[in-house]
């Protein structure tokens, strides 16, 4: 195992390979993989992990917004990329970049429409979202009429793909919810077929979707969470290995006595005779934000558990090895195999999505992948 003398997200590629080809496994053969690389490839290193898929066999990409794009094309990133929020303000930039815009209102659509007419493309690629439940970004099933009519009018774009998104897939308890989602989208799909001049793929599930509703994958499946080792669905997770791994280093070694305190505001004091602190340089401003604090979070050390103890810090967290042997130097695990991001996040009602993607840049991406 390699040691570090400093705090890094340990990102595994071979992991990455394992899950997606978990994901494929539970797909028929022609529908397509989209997998989602926004917000840094959830908290990764984008450009890397998109290199890495399309060695894989990912059909597509997808970003939330268009800058995340541009970057991937900077670096030679060859794959279609869907933009899923591409905002008014950087459209115009998908066609410089072979970007391919999300579409979901009519002012997105005009819009988009008008500048293709002014570069005078052909057939460029566009997706249509369309709202089912979640109320989020589409258009509502009674538009897809008056889409078809603009869309009918150009040839300047073409709609290649048909979309939209489930609110609660990862969530039996919302089965039914779900199921009318897929109702709808059936409705839209009918609808679509009626009127639009080419056929586009459909495309509804996210992860947990495609663990859950294998009836729903249509002509394509969209997966983020899962490509970096989440399934959400407790019975699934042993097929799945998260590919980071937030590691850190003991700092420094303190003893201190019975009604001593610890950190910022004393939030810590000493009740027995003597403990020990260890100090790990990982804080708030890194994404370890301060409800781990206080006892809620912890970090592994030689293979035990210890608490944080008082405050976050923002670069710093303190934590009481008292009950275990370690040393300056030893390796201190905060996320990864054990505990995974989703267990220790459990702990402030929050999310394995949420604490990966909040790793702070200036913690460094070190790569492992053995072939
Ligand atoms: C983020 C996102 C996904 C990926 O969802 P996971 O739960 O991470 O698989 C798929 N589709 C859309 C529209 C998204 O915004």
């Amino acid at each position: 195992m390699a040691t570090y003398h400093q705090t890094v997200l340990e990102i595994n590629l071979n992991a990455l390979a394992q899950n997606f080809q978990y994901l494929k496994s539970r797909l028929q053969s022609k529908t397509r993989f989209l997998a989602v690389v926004k917000a840094n490839a959830y908290g990764s290193d984008a450009i890397k992990i998109a290199k890495k898929l399309e060695k894989l066999g990912a059909d597509y990409l997808a970003v939330a917004y268009t800058d995340e794009g541009i970057i991937l094309r900077e670096n030679g990133i060859k794959a279609p990329i869907l933009v899923l929020h591409p905002q008014i303000e950087n459209i115009d930039k998908c066609i410089d970049y072979s970007l391919e815009p999300n579409l979901y209102s009519f002012a997105t659509l005009r819009y988009f429409l008008k500048l293709t007419s002014k570069k005078n493309t052909v057939n460029y690629p566009v997706h249509i979202k369309f709202n089912t439940g979640l109320n989020r970004l589409g258009f509502v099933e009674e538009d897809v009429f008056a889409v078809s009519e603009i869309l009918n009018k150009t040839s300047n774009v073409q709609p290649i793909s048909v979309f939209s998104h489930l609110a609660a897939s990862e969530d039996l308890d919302e089965k039914k919810f779900t199921l009318q989602q897929i109702k709808r989208f059936n409705s839209i799909i009918e609808k679509v077929k009626e009127t639009f001049q080419v056929k586009p793929l459909f495309h509804l599930c996210n992860t947990s979707g495609i663990l859950n509703y294998p009836e729903a994958h249509y002509d394509m499946v969209r997966s983020g969470i899962g490509l970096y080792g989440f399934s959400n669905i407790p019975s699934f997770q042993k097929n799945f290995c998260p590919i980071a791994s937030l590691k850190s280093v003991v700092s420094q070694i303190h003893t201190i006595s019975k009604g001593d305190s610890v950190g910022y505001n004393r939030a810590y004091i000493c009740k027995s005779e003597s403990e020990k602190i260890a100090v790990i340089p990982v804080g708030h401003a890194d994404g370890i934000n301060r409800t781990y604090g206080n006892g809620n979070g912890w970090v592994t050390i030689n293979g035990k558990k210890a608490p944080i103890v008082g405050n976050v810090c923002m670069d710093i967290i303190m934590v009481n090895t008292t009950h275990l042997s370690c040393k300056e130097g030893d390796e201190v695990l905060l996320f990864g195999k054990n505990p995974t991001a989703e267990t220790l996040s459990e702990k402030v009602q929050s999310i394995s999505y949420e604490l990966i993607t909040s790793i702070s840049p200036r913690i460094k991406r070190v790569f492992i992948e053995k072939s």
